[in-house]
């Protein structure tokens, strides 16, 4: 049995992937020698787990993080400093990158961008499986074609240009499941289809979860999705975790006033259901240098002194220790004229 087989002891009851303070800052060079000007903080000490089987949905605005965490999972982007544990085995300890993208594949949201424009269907989904010198990779290919809903008499040698956009999302999902992962990391993979061809690969990679008994972390902007097929939602801002809970717990009660703000900027066909809250404030703020203390103060309508020097602690909230945040307002301790009472109404 191989340092990362699921059959290994403890394996049903440890998390599939933990990520521990991850950080990934990139320089912004400038001037006459391409000198480091300042550092944009991409990920600043990003934590969390996702158990076998469980899909995690990670939301937040465009810049917060959530796409560049998604690269360093596999290895696209070189961290700078934190773990990555697959199966509790560490990243560059235990475990190699050859190691951990054989057991996590990902796909991306330019279906057309991440398939070769000059191999034919069968030839892409094969690919990865040949290269690994897997038993019969074109057989393997068509029946994942088959699998994912596309006829391979029809499409095996089409080429990507021929395909529409939903198709070809079908062949890269086809594609990365040729390489038998425990792990699908999908950004924003549904998020350039029509609404009536999202709603059929949602509904695919549900059915494919089960069936291959897969596991999912699911980056996306729209959160009628993510609650779609997340088992549990991560909210990201500025590089950091504000807020991560089950999804039935985030969707009855927001526990940071970033969610809450993000949750209520969702329109609504119910005119019953209007928000009231105000619609959040002005940009994010330039994660060249990012505001001290909690990172959203310049937007809060909570902030208080405190919010401002010191950077409030990811705890569980007082109704339900599986819901975390990351705001002076769930901690008694912190010294906000609010501690301990959580957002008001
Ligand atoms: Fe707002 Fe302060 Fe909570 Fe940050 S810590 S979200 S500024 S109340």
């Amino acid at each position: 049995m191989s340092a990362t087989d699921p059959r290994a002891a403890g394996a049903a009851t440890r998390p599939l992937i933990s990520v521990l303070k991850l950080k990934k800052h990139f320089p912004v060079r400038g001037g006459v020698f391409g000198r480091t000007q300042a550092v944009v903080q991409a990920v600043d000490g990003v934590s969390f787990d996702v158990k076998p089987g469980e899909t995690l949905g990670i939301v937040g605005e465009s810049g917060c993080g959530k796409s560049t965490t998604a690269k360093l999972l596999i290895g696209l982007t070189e961290r700078d400093d934190g773990d990555i544990l697959f199966d509790g085995h560490a990243l560059g300890a235990q475990l190699t990158l050859k190691d951990l993208r054989k057991n996590v594949q990902m796909v991306f949201q330019d279906s057309y961008a991440s398939l070769n424009p000059r191999l034919t269907i069968e030839d892409s989904v094969a690919f990865g499986a040949r290269v690994q010198g897997l038993d019969n990779p074109e057989d393997r290919a068509r029946a994942l074609m088959e699998r994912v809903g596309l006829d391979p008499d029809r499409f095996a040698h089409r080429y990507p240009h021929e395909l529409s956009g939903g198709q070809r999302q079908r062949v890269n999902i086809a594609r990365a499941l040729a390489m038998s992962p425990r792990l699908v990391v999908l950004d924003e993979a549904v998020s350039a289809l029509d609404k009536s061809v999202e709603a059929q690969v949602l509904n695919l990679l549900s059915d494919l979860r089960k069936e291959f008994g897969l596991t999912y972390i699911f980056i996306s902007h729209d959160l009628n999705v993510v609650r779609y097929i997340s088992d549990r939602i991560l909210v990201m801002y500025l590089g950091e975790v504000v807020e991560v809970a089950p999804v039935d717990s985030i969707w009855t009660e927001q526990a940071h006033p970033y969610t809450r703000s993000l949750f209520s900027a969702m329109p609504s066909m119910d005119p019953d259901n209007r928000t009231k809250e105000p619609p959040l404030a002005g940009d994010p703020p330039n994660p060249i240098n990012p505001p001290p203390g909690c990172r959203f103060h310049t937007r809060c309508r909570f902030a208080a002194d405190v919010c401002k020097l010191r950077v409030p602690k990811l705890a569980g909230i007082a109704r339900n220790s599986d819901h975390l945040a990351a705001c002076h307002l769930h901690d008694a301790e912190s010294g906000h004229p609010g501690a301990g009472k959580g957002i008001p109404a």
